[in-house]
């Protein structure tokens, strides 16, 4: 009887194994036939195929159960999908009696077994296992993941074990499902991905929430400087520079190049504030669209936000019931209503008006100039919508010096996407793509234009209207999965004050 198994690089099966062939169309969804066995997705969505057949699968065991009758049942996971599979053993399993005693939660195990049709109600297939071998034990009086609900708080403290429970593990896959569509959407569509630097030398917005990146000793620095010096001069590249806030700006360089382009990659603010949806690292994508307008523009956004909604929901069902389950009931709701509803859209004007006649107690109140809060974004979203929203022209004074400048002289082109729950979830604009405007916005805003030279040449030198914008993912992440904290986004969440693993 041979096991089944993917086969060697280079087509050769490893002597007495089967295989039933990897799809490539189940493959592209996800987790398939492994190098070494088999994953427990494939089990899953095969189960006719495998039925009868003897299989290898690897994993962690989530929980241990030992029945009266000498049966042992583990539940165990691999992390290819949500669902643990049931692998039945009898407790003596022969010669391997010393290796069932250390079959433990949170031990990883390989198993040989049969695959068999299971009269539990649970689940429609599990593992009669032949062998079983223990790589590694976990001692269960020291195992911080025991079977009960751990807070989030204390999950973020042992992050190099919390990838491993239910949570966590869906996180992960949706955030990959959702890095798949972002590159997928844009591709189909004839973008190229730019790799905008991690280093650059210019803070984008000047919002001055930048982390400086010295090889400077920061004594002497500081003693130079107290004595009148510019120690950056000594410094790596002889000036001062940062980890980029935005690939926005060199994404526009290549956009009016080679027409539609993105950025995708980390992005880092020093914002000091303490929030459940900011980061100090996250990732945005930022695409960029030569002769696009903002009205372009917010058709992608909307087609984009759409065709993510639409991923997931296609590809990561089982986790997204977890999560309408245990985390946000309305999940799966507004995910569907974001694939099938026109996104309405307001003027900053109307919003601001909508807010002062809603008779909310705002911690901040509104009127026409003050910049959005995430309560007003919220509010707007989920009470007043019910779904996303774009409010679209700013008042200049809120927004960047790029942003384009509207006719009323008082207005720029910008547009933010609100969805319910997380405020904010996308910021564009259309670009200034004419000169003098542009130089009149960088002194008004204090903008070296020294500094930002090749900025103002790509407006001397065959100029184009564009626009672009800004997607950030654990924003995303936060919308679908309905975690009410970024820091469950992301795998390693940096945030002020904190930054392990
Ligand atoms: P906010 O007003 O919510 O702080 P912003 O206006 O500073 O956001 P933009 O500069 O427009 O954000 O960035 C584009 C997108 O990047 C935002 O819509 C959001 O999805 C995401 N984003 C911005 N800052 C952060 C952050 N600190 N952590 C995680 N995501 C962020
Ligand atoms: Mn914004």
């Amino acid at each position: 009887m041979g096991w089944i198994a993917a086969p060697e690089p280079g087509g050769v099966l490893r002597p007495g194994w089967a295989v039933i062939e990897p799809n490539p169309e189940i493959a592209r969804k996800g987790p398939c036939a492994m190098e070494k066995g088999i994953c427990i997705a494939d089990l899953f969505r095969r189960e006719n195929e495998y039925l009868g057949k003897p299989v290898l699968v690897q994993g962690w065991v989530r929980t241990r159960r030992d029945s009266k009758a000498g049966v042992t049942f583990i539940e165990l996971n691999d992390g290819s999908c949500f669902r643990n599979l049931q692998v039945v053993a009898e407790t003596a399993l022969g010669e391997h009696k010393p290796t069932m005693g250390s079959v433990t939660t949170g031990s990883s195990l390989r198993v040989e077994g049969t695959v068999l049709a299971s009269p539990g109600r649970e689940q429609s297939i599990e593992l009669r296992a032949h062998r079983i071998q223990v790589y590694g034990g976990a001692d269960p009086a020291k195992y911080p993941l025991q079977k009960k609900r751990h807070s989030f708080e204390f999950l973020r403290q042992i992050a190099h074990l919390r990838p491993r429970t239910n949570t966590i593990g869906a996180v992960t896959r949706v955030r990959n499902k959702l890095s798949q569509a972002i590159h997928r959407f844009f591709q189909d569509r004839g973008f190229y991905w730019i790799h905008t630097p991690v280093i650059t030398s210019s803070d984008c917005e000047g919002a001055g929430e930048v982390f400086r990146v010295t090889t400077l000793d920061l004594q002497k620095a500081a003693a130079a400087l107290r004595e009148g010096g510019n120690p950056f001069e000594e410094d790596f590249f002889g000036k001062p520079v940062y980890l980029t806030v935005s690939g926005q700006l060199q994404a526009e360089i290549y956009a009016l190049s080679l027409g539609k382009v993105y950025t995708f990659g980390p992005t880092f603010r020093a914002e000091n504030s303490n929030t459940s949806r900011h980061l100090a690292e996250f990732w945005m994508v930022e695409p960029e669209m030569a002769f696009y307008d903002l009205e372009d523009d917010l058709e992608l956004a909307e087609a984009f936000l759409k065709s993510l909604a639409q991923a997931v929901l296609a590809d990561c069902e089982e986790d997204l019931r977890f999560f309408a389950r245990f985390v946000e009931p309305g999940v799966m709701e507004s995910l569907d209503k974001l694939t099938r509803e026109p996104f309405q859209v307001m003027t900053y004007g109307e919003a601001v008006e909508v807010l002062r006649k809603s008779g909310e107690p705002f911690a901040f109140p509104v009127s026409w100039g003050s910049d959005l809060q995430a309560e007003h974004e919220r509010y707007l979203a989920e009470k007043y919508v019910g779904g996303p929203l774009a409010v679209v022209h700013f008042p200049r004074d809120l927004k960047p010096f790029y942003m384009r400048r509207n006719d009323d002289g008082k207005t720029v082109a910008a547009m933010d996407i609100l969805v319910p729950r997380v405020g904010e979830i996308i910021g564009g604009s259309q670009r200034e793509e004419r000169p003098d405007v542009l130089l009149d916005q960088m002194k008004q805003k204090g903008i070296s234009v020294e500094d930002y030279r090749w900025y103002l040449d790509l407006r001397e030198y065959g100029s184009a209207p564009h626009a672009g914008f800004g997607l950030g993912l654990e924003r995303m992440v936060q919308f679908v999965t309905g975690v009410a904290n970024i820091r469950e986004a992301i795998p390693f969440p940096r945030s002020p004050g904190s930054a392990d693993f």
